[in-house]
């Protein structure tokens, strides 16, 4: 009877150890911090461009992990040229912290100049995105341009052409076209320049000196084909980790941006 205890004792003990070894070899998952924020001054939006692309999976992922909000300006026809990239998309559509936006369906092949020379094609290309990727959202950025619609008196451009197209899309489609206040910049292959803290220090020299379009909001820029670099993700984990513990700043989705 005393042999047969130990044995199931000795059995139990190796199950335990089994399962701690299991646990250990787990990849560890970010530790997301969501604590509220009542006195918050400051709203950061961040947006990435250009997918789905390869380094939507990884962008896709960290979002997961972070439980980060990140609007996303989608180019409709990336998976139609590259059906591989259709699961991205897909996971795209299932992640409950982004939002979907349009980019354009050609991305302007690359020709802006030309582009936007003939609005009527414009508004075109931004619809056949919206119905290829059944965007819902209406909001949109122009491809190469840092333009910004958002009610009759918000309007910015730096070329007239173009802005004569994101005007027809707002205001017959009711689009809200987005520029950006903040580029997280990469070496063109990915890689981004600066360091985590350098990023923040300079969002937050921007909201407080009111160097944004609107004041106490600023929306970043980043490109999903920057996530394919292991060092920008470690870079963008450490800034989203920098904003949520900031008591001053709320990270957003466009969605929430403020017009009025
Ligand atoms: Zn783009």
């Amino acid at each position: 009877m005393r042999k047969k205890l130990i044995i199931v004792a000795i059995i139990f003990l190796l199950i335990d150890c089994a399962l701690i070894t299991i646990k250990l070899n787990q990849p560890s998952r970010v530790k997301p911090i969501h604590k509220p924020k009542p006195n918050y001054k400051y709203s950061v939006f961040l947006t990435s461009d250009d997918g789905p692309l390869v380094g939507s999976r990884y962008l896709n992922q960290l979002i997961l992990d972070y439980e980060v909000p990140i609007t996303l300006f989608l180019v409709g026809r990336n998976i139609v040229a590259d059906p591989k990239l259709e699961p991205m998309f897909k996971s795209y559509t299932e992640n409950p912290y982004v939002i979907l936006a349009n980019h354009s369906y050609s991305h302007a092949n690359n020709r802006y100049k030309r582009f936007y020379k003939n609005s009527q094609n414009v508004v075109s290309d931004f619809l056949l995105s919206e119905s290829t990727l059944n965007i819902t959202s209406h909001f949109a950025r122009f491809p190469g341009r840092n333009i910004w619609i958002l009610s009759d008196h918000l309007q910015k451009s730096d070329d007239s052409n173009a802005l004569k197209a994101a005007r027809k899309l707002h205001e017959k489609y009711g689009y809200k076209i987005f520029g950006w206040d903040y580029e997280l910049r990469h070496n063109g292959r990915g890689k981004i320049l600066k360091t985590a803290m350098e990023h923040y220090n300079n969002i937050k020299r921007m909201l407080k000196e009111g160097k944004t379009y609107t004041k106490n909001q600023i929306v970043v820029l980043m490109h999903d084909q920057m996530f394919t670099s292991e060092k920008t993700q470690k870079i963008v984990g450490k800034l989203i980790l920098l904003l949520q513990d900031d008591n001053e700043c709320k990270l957003k989705l466009l969605s929430e941006y403020k017009t009025e």
